[in-house]
């Protein structure tokens, strides 16, 4: 099978920083894959790599199964040469081109006749809805219409794969909302390979068919949002995707037993080989009471958002903040005394490293 993208060993370092540790990555063709990780944690450098804009320190790309670039074998495919489009989060328009010249352009370098860049632009104006601004310059169009613009512009030479970087964080929420949607019907009418770039996980939900969660440089799950969500493979995950996250406790082995904090706790299914490990449980799964009990943890109110009919309720402990989803909420103290319940089994449990275990 021929891949949209393959990444092999993939390494990016600049001085003492490690921007990309041997990323492995195959995207298929046709996918609306999102990188999905929080600043700093490499999805920029990953992307910028792909368009050619940085050369790896390590490792190799290929394209639609051709090598773009291998630093074991000194190939390196300009940015150009790539068949691809990219967007910036900072729309990237050339000032003093109106609208029509800065789509146009790349096709007129591209080597596109006259009347063929006509017709893709007219194409291209009416998907994107910016046909009536053809004529004005940047300056003259809101941030939602210049980043229209941007996106026209790279789509426009009908290239098999685009790579977009934040493109929406610079707009207002309406707007985001609406391009997000206006993103999945261009993605279904190109045929194209996507792959976006965001620390918003509402935006990476809401998109991608392949989600890549990366952290410090590595990527720490690759799948479908279903799989991310409901099978964390690391803490990191587990502790980073959700609105809100689930729960990590961090339990150390007491002789037979484990202790959380200063307290001893019986949950079940905790591997006996281990000395410390991470148990996830989701905000539901734990219970809210007054009164002390079997694995019950003394806690502080914090804060009550409404969730539906629901209430997530945030607390302080000896062991960290915990989140708590619950039917019924009465209205407490900020700082009100309440014990939380485990349930016997935790949703997952992680090794030290953050490795899943069960
Ligand atoms: P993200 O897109 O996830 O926010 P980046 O890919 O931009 O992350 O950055 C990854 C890491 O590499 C960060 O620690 C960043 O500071 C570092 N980095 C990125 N670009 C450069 C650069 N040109 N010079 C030095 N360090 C860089």
């Amino acid at each position: 099978m021929t891949f949209a993208i393959e990444l092999s060993g993939l390494t990016k370092r600049y001085a003492d920083q490690v921007a990309l540790a041997g990323v492995d990555l195959t995207v298929e063709n046709g996918a609306f894959c999102v990188l999905l990780g929080p600043s700093g944690c490499g999805k920029s450098t990953l992307l910028r790599a792909v368009a050619g804009l940085e050369p790896p320190t390590s490792g190799a790309i290929r394209l639609g199964g051709k090598p773009v670039a291998d630093v074991a074998h000194g190939v390196h495919v300009a940015p150009g040469m790539r068949d691809l489009g990219m967007v910036f989060q900072s729309y990237a328009l050339w000032p003093h081109k109106t609208v029509r010249d800065n789509i146009a352009w790349p096709l007129k370098i591209a080597g596109v006749g006259k009347a063929e860049r006509r017709a893709r632009l007219a194409e291209v104006a009416e998907m994107l809805d910016i046909a009536p601004y053809l004529a004005r310059y940047p300056a003259e169009l809101s941030g939602g219409q210049q980043q229209r613009v941007a996106i026209a512009r790279s789509i426009a030479p009908k290239p098999s794969l685009l790579l977009f970087d934040e493109p929406l964080s610079n707009l207002d929420t309406q707007l985001r909302v609406e391009m997000r949607a206006e993103l999945l019907k261009l993605h279904s009418k190109t045929g194209a390979t996507i792959v976006y770039v965001t620390h918003d996980q509402v935006e990476a939900m809401t998109m991608a068919t392949q989600i890549v969660v990366m952290n410090a440089g590595r990527i720490e799950q690759n799948g479908s949002t279903a799989s991310i969500l409901s099978d964390p493979q690391t803490a990191f995950v587990a502790g980073f995707v959700g609105n809100p996250p689930a729960n990590l406790f961090a339990l150390r082995r007491n002789g037979t037993g484990w202790t959380l904090g200063d307290q001893a706790i019986a949950l079940q299914s905790l591997p006996a080989q281990h000395e410390t490990v991470r148990a996830m449980v989701r905000p539901s799964r734990i219970g809210l009471s007054d009164q002390p009990g079997e694995r019950r943890l003394q806690a502080r109110f914090v804060e009550a958002l409404p969730f539906g009919a629901q209430h997530f309720i945030q607390l302080e402990s000896n062991v960290g903040r915990i989140t708590v989803l619950v039917d019924d909420w009465q209205a407490r103290d900020h700082g009100s005394a309440l014990y939380v319940e485990l349930p016997l089994q935790p949703d997952a449990v992680f090794d030290a490293d953050g490795a899943r275990l069960t």
